[in-house]
């Protein structure tokens, strides 16, 4: 009985040392998923932008965009797009 204990204790501290290792590996991968830059691009991209065709607010990621004289416009449609271009 008294060698189970002992090894029961022994498989105690090496299953603890391994949950500890993990757990003080985690900080710095948390600390890289805060600051990266894909997740701030997608935060920019999900801005509501206004069709000035129809008045509908759409996101910057699932609107149609054209650019012109340097600015960049954002529709919900192809359709608001080509009304746009035909206005000028
Ligand atoms: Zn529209």
């Amino acid at each position: 009985m008294f060698i189970l204990r002992l090894l029961l204790i022994f498989f105690l501290t090496y299953l603890t040392f391994r949950v500890l290792k993990i757990i003080l590996s985690f900080p710095p991968k948390k600390q890289e998923d805060s600051v990266s830059f894909p997740k701030n691009s997608n935060i920019l991209e999900d801005e509501m932008v206004k069709d000035p065709i129809c008045n509908t607010y759409i996101t910057k990621k699932g609107a149609i965009t054209t650019r012109m004289n340097g600015k960049t416009f954002y529709f919900c449609s192809k359709e608001c797009r080509e009304k746009f271009m035909e206005r000028g």
